[in-house]
């Protein structure tokens, strides 16, 4: 049994005694902060021989020692037990759940056996990198004390923009070994702003802006129909945004989607406004502020870039040499070319008739019809509901044909039009339902103010965005 007055002469003995080593902590943490910005900061000397021992170590890692004032904290702290690293890297491409666990300085056998055999691991480490980084809590032992990763986002051409965040994590259990769970964490999705003035590629000059590459693309598809983004822009033409971040904890993990954008070009102003019509399957889409749909209906042609090897109009026929009327035109594709229908509509016909050949004829909303004759092959029956795009059949040489063509034929209200000229009579984006009107002003309203904080202007022009 000691005495009190002895064990506090021990205690001012032993903070003595390490009074050095925490001065010298703490000289080594001022230094690589201020001075080395290294990938590597250390604050005590036991770092070091782990940084020997693990060459290939990741690119970011961060070391925390507790520092407290008792002193056998301290001597455990040097021996490696308290200390606590954390480091992140991403999934490499051909990674394995061990060859990311060696990354992160985890060489705890039973958690890396625990690990390599979790599906969810498996998923995450063959997924390749993700929206951020892997990061881990590790000790100076190589036990895991924390692992978490985003896990990997959609990809392809339909991104999604659903506020979701979910991610990995593992955590030492009450039995001593580790769980592996799917959080999904809060998303907050902010709005941002941002006006550029082009001088270059619109693309630069989004990156400078700090606009992600994800909502540029989302810019030039809006406007695709109306202007080549690309190479449609001249010097001094602006952009304005309107779009989402989507944030967890206060960092802004990814882009969301374009909710408003408007370009100034050739003293033309072109504004898209984002919104969802009720109960409409594809889940919204974009409009000017009057409510016009953007969405291109119409193709311009069944083949657009195809030749056109015999126009609309009188003509001296090929195959029977008399000067008659051609009621469609003639564009070239090689037998066998697929044919998409050029709007959404409903199969009129389809088979044969007589100089036509193998033939459909769609009918489309607003007293429109088109004609697609000579095919080698028919992919549609009558009655049928085609889309825009929708392939209907091959192209051929069928009926009365010199080889392998499309005959293309464009009617309005039962009367043939010039196909070449179907862009004056076909509308061109879908109209808001009736109903949708009130909504549509009022749901569009704050980013019809939004655009126009982004580009910079007064209230005048506020007031005749509608
Ligand atoms: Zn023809």
């Amino acid at each position: 049994m000691v005495e009190p007055g002895r064990l506090r002469a021990l205690a001012v003995a032993a903070r003595r005694r390490f009074a050095p080593v925490l001065e010298a902590a703490d000289t080594h943490r001022r230094r690589a902060l201020l001075g080395l910005g290294a990938a590597l900061l250390l604050t005590s000397a036991a770092a070091y021989a782990l940084a020997e021992i693990q060459p290939d170590l990741p690119a970011r890692s961060v070391v925390a020692v507790s520092v407290g004032n008792d002193a056998p904290a301290q001597t455990r702290a040097i021996d490696g037990a308290d200390i606590v690293f954390f480091r992140s890297t991403d999934v490499r491409r051909q990674d394995t759940v061990q060859r990311l666990l060696g990354r992160l300085g985890v060489t705890d056998p039973d958690a890396v056996a625990r690990l390599a055999a979790d599906p969810r691991m498996r998923v995450l480490v063959s997924a390749g990198a993700g929206p951020e980084p892997v990061r881990a809590q590790v000790t100076g032992r190589g036990e895991l004390l924390r692992l978490a990763a985003a896990l990997p986002l959609p990809r392809g051409d339909a991104p999604d923009f659903r506020p979701v965040w979910r991610e990995l994590e593992v955590r030492p259990d009450a039995e001593g070994g580790l769980t592996v769970a799917a959080v999904d964490r809060p998303v907050a999705v902010r709005a941002r702003l941002a006006t550029v003035v082009v001088h270059g590629p619109l693309s630069r000059a989004l990156l400078q802006a700090g606009v992600p590459q994800s909502i540029g693309a989302q810019v030039g598809k809006v406007f695709a129909p109306q202007l080549d983004l690309h190479r449609g822009l001249a010097a001094g033409d602006r952009v304005s945004l309107v779009y989402e971040m989507h944030a967890v904890d206060g960092r802004e993990v990814r882009p969301g989607r374009l909710l408003a954008a408007e370009i100034r070009t050739h003293g033309r102003t072109l504004q898209a406004v984002w919104f969802a019509v009720h109960g409409d399957s594809r889940g919204g889409g974009y409009y000017t502020p009057a409510g016009q749909g953007l969405e291109k209906v119409w193709a311009s042609s069944p083949l657009p870039g195809a030749r056109v090897t015999s126009p609309f109009g009188m003509r001296m026929h090929p195959v029977n040499r008399r000067r008659e009327m051609h009621e469609g035109v003639d564009l070239a594709a090689r037998l066998g070319t697929p044919i998409p229908s050029v709007a959404d509509g409903r199969v009129t016909f389809a088979g044969v008739q007589n100089g036509y050949g193998n033939v459909v004829k769609i009918g489309h909303p607003g007293g429109y019809e088109t004609v697609y004759a000579h095919l080698d092959s028919i992919a549609v029956r009558r009655g049928q509901a085609v889309a825009g795009g929708q392939v209907i059949g091959k192209s051929g040489a069928t009926g009365t044909s010199t080889g392998p063509h499309l005959h293309f034929e464009f009617h309005v209200a039962g009367r043939l039009a010039n196909p070449l000229q179907m862009a004056r009579y076909v509308p061109q984006g879908r109209p808001l339902p009736p109903g949708e009107k009130a909504s549509f002003y009022a749901a569009t309203a704050l980013l019809r103010t939004q655009l126009a904080q982004a580009s910079g202007d007064d209230a005048v022009r506020l007031a005749r965005v509608d």
